[in-house]
């Protein structure tokens, strides 16, 4: 042990690493890093020693790192966070890096980062994330998706006026086709029926499954006129269509626009009066005005 180079070790340890590992100067220059860092910028040593971000990365990079930093070093205590980075060599990376300070000369304090690649958990976080605003019968957007966008849209509205209607769809005697035909039946029908209307609606119409056979779509940007087309065509569409070889269904339909002091309750009474309305006057009809 006696000849063991302490330096050499501890370099061969770190290049061992599949973390990036980061060192530099107080004038944020790098001191140091290992190869699995050069690997993943796609620079060289010779390109990065004695250089700082900004004569290496583009400037937001650069701006971004160097704000860790600062933080870090005011703070004097160890800091981490994640974000996406995309490295000069296109590489698209969600990075968890942590950044300590540490003494390179005896009196100067650095800064050492150790980033980790993190990815593929990222992306099944988010996908799990996704997953739990989806319906599992139709894979349509579920009811706590439904809550989140009506929320974010009435928050929209409110500051820029910017108007939505909110189209309430219920499926007509559907307990007949469970009854003649089955759950089974009844659970296709609801996913072909999803997928009829997806196929019918633009991007900026929401469709949501908020209960058994009920659905709503949210309708961005629409005033009440152009949801009553929509909900009209789309009425056309599932009575003249056959959603399974021999099944005919068809909908009713509540339409309301947003308007002053409304909030997500308020607007569904609304919309559910409507609804209601439709099927009192013999189903498979839209329905936008009280008529009481
Ligand atoms: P209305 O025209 O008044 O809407 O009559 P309806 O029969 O459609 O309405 P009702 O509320 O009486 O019945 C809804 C039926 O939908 C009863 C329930 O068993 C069925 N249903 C709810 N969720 C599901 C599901 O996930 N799969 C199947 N197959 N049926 C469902
Ligand atoms: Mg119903
Ligand atoms: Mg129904």
């Amino acid at each position: 042990m006696k000849y063991l180079d302490n330096n050499l070790l501890l370099n061969s340890v770190i290049d061992l690493i599949d973390d990036l590992i980061f060192y530099k100067d107080k004038h944020f220059r790098y001191i140091g890093c290992n190869t699995a860092f050069l690997n993943f910028v796609g620079k060289k040593a010779e390109d990065l020693i004695g250089k700082d971000d900004f004569e290496i990365f583009d400037h937001d990079l650069a701006c971004l790192f160097r704000k860790h930093d600062k933080l870090m070093l005011a703070e004097g205590s160890v800091r981490s966070n994640e974000e996406w980075v995309v490295y000069p060599n296109n590489n698209k990376v969600y990075l968890l890096t942590k950044k300590i300070p540490f003494v390179y000369d005896g009196i100067n304090t650095g800064i050492l980062g150790i980033s980790r690649d993190i990815t593929s958990l990222e992306k099944a976080n988010q996908q799990l994330k996704q997953q739990t605003l989806l319906d599992e019968l139709t894979q349509i957007k579920n009811r706590k998706a439904y809550n989140l966008k009506i929320k974010s849209l009435l928050a929209v509205f409110e500051r820029y006026q910017t108007p939505f209607s909110i189209i309430s769809i219920d499926i007509d005697d559907f307990k007949n086709i469970n009854d003649n035909f089955g759950h089974d039946v009844g659970d296709t029908v609801l996913r072909s029926f999803g997928a009829l209307i997806e196929k019918n609606i633009r991007e900026t119409d929401h469709l949501f499954r908020i209960g058994g056979e009920e659905f709503v779509i949210l309708s961005e940007s629409k005033t009440k006129v152009d949801a009553i087309q929509l909900a009209e065509k789309l009425r056309k569409i599932v009575a003249f269509n056959t959603i399974l070889t021999d099944i005919n269904i068809t909908i009713s339909l509540g339409i309301c626009e947003v308007t002053t002091g409304d909030g997500p309750n308020s607007i569904a009474k609304r919309v559910d009066n409507l609804l209601y309305e439709a099927k009192s006057h013999g189903k498979n009809k839209v329905t936008y005005h009280s008529v009481t």
